[in-house]
């Protein structure tokens, strides 16, 4: 199918954008990388009468890294924030994740920021703004607003921002010290959407045990979700503690659906092998930086 008519208007100023976008009202759509948003006005699963690309927009396609956390302008295209050393350094999650998606071609022109924009609960980089407790920036007509990700990620494919708005950046804090990251998925193949996934944080004490562990998944839930998962194994010497446990408590605390493309019971079981590993993973990696 070919997508229905539709106007498109590319300004090269954020202000223009806004102005844009104002005019034209709800049947206005930002384009990014358009690797989600052209396939569903391909399949006509979306129609809107604008679209109104941000490519030519200065200033949106830098990855800034600091101490405290990195910052990934609007127009990085998902490829460039896997081969980021700065970033991956201070936020290892970010590279980690960015290589389960999608395939080379599609990283190659999607943006990290437009996938978290298009809020699908399959999307890696939902579940690693989540994990790390990230926000993004808004610009609007009326000024700049900061969005949590608890307030931002609604339902599937939907977010709290609503009228003319440009997320310009997304922002994942960095590491607390002491702690080490994994993210591993299952995929019918690779570079298709998760069946099931997720990242973790380990974050150990000055002794080596465990202190805190996060997990965040993606494919089991209406939003990515995060959950805590340290009373499992608080206090444990992190070179053996009981991931098992963890993994199962991480099991009683989704409630994934059934669809197509796997059972609820399977996903479930997903989340715990997939918790367990990657926590044994992420804990080796905190006692290694300890080292
Ligand atoms: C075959 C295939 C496989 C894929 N597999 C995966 C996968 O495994 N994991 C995964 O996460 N993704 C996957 N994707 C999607 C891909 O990652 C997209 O690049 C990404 O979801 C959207 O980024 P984009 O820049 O292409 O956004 P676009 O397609 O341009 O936009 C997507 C939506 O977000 C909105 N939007 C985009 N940028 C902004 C912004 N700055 N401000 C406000 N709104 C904005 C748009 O209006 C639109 O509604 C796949 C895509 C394809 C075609």
């Amino acid at each position: 199918m070919k997508p229905a008519p539709f106007r498109y208007a590319d300004p090269g100023t954020l202000d223009e954008v806004l102005t844009v976008l104002s005019s034209e009202g709800e049947g206005a759509k930002v384009l990014a990388g358009g690797q989600s948003l052209l396939p569903l006005l391909s399949m006509r699963l979306a129609a809107p009468a604008t679209l109104v690309d941000i490519n030519r927009v200065p200033g949106l396609d830098t990855v800034e890294a600091t101490g405290d956390g990195v910052t990934v302008g609007a127009l990085v295209r998902h490829n460039a924030l896997l081969h980021d050393d700065a970033a991956a350094r201070v936020q290892p999650l970010l590279a980690r994740a960015t290589a389960n998606v999608a395939h080379p071609a599609i990283r190659n022109r999607g943006t990290t920021v437009g996938s978290i924009a298009h809020a699908d609960p399959s999307g890696e980089m939902t579940s690693v703004l989540a994990l790390t407790d990230g926000s993004v920036t808004v610009a609007t007509p009326s000024g700049v607003e900061t969005i949590g990700w608890r307030d931002l990620f609604v339902g599937p494919l939907e977010t709290s921002i609503h009228g003319p708005a440009v997320v310009t950046s997304a922002y994942f804090p960095a590491l607390p010290a002491r702690s080490g990251t994994a993210f591993a998925e299952a995929a019918r193949r690779k570079g298709d959407y998760a069946v099931c996934g997720g990242g973790v944080v380990v974050t150990l004490d000055a002794d080596g045990r465990v202190a805190a562990v996060r997990a965040a998944y993606i494919s089991v839930g209406l939003t990515p979700e995060v959950h805590d998962l340290t009373d499992a194994v608080v206090g444990q010497p992190a070179d053996s503690a009981d991931w098992a446990a963890a993994g199962e408590l991480a099991r009683t605390l989704v409630d994934p659906d059934t669809d197509l493309h796997a059972s609820a019971d399977y996903r479930r079981l997903l989340v715990g092998v997939l918790t367990e590993r990657t926590l044994a993973e992420a804990a080796a990696e905190a006692l290694g930086g300890m080292a």
